[in-house]
């Protein structure tokens, strides 16, 4: 979620929640989230604030559309391929 005055350069600038209440992207627990991911769903930046979410694990709030529960899984889901690809490129050199 990005706010105006925190506006320095980049993809930030085009960010479809300028100007809008950034308690909506930081909701209480249990509330919904529905609002906020509706900002993001027409967000043309959306890729690159997702990115920054996940490589800054930003904790809270809605970043690229998505809840840090649904951000959380992406970071497990890139960790075990990452994994893989590890035990891929060791047995390759086993093999050779
Ligand atoms: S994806 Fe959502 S939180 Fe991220 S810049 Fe766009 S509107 Fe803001």
């Amino acid at each position: 979620m990005i706010e105006e005055d925190s506006i320095a350069e980049g993809w930030q600038d085009l960010a479809n929640c300028l100007g809008v209440d950034p308690d909506l992207f930081f909701p209480e627990r249990g509330a919904s989230t529905r609002e906020a991911k509706e900002v993001c769903r027409g967000c043309v930046v959306r890729g690159d604030c997702l990115e920054y979410a996940l490589q800054n694990s930003e904790k809270f709030g809605i970043w690229g559309g998505m809840s840090e529960r649904e951000r959380r899984r992406i970071r497990r889901q890139r960790a075990l391929d990452r994994q893989a690809v590890i035990q891929v490129v060791a047995e390759t050199k086993a093999i050779s």
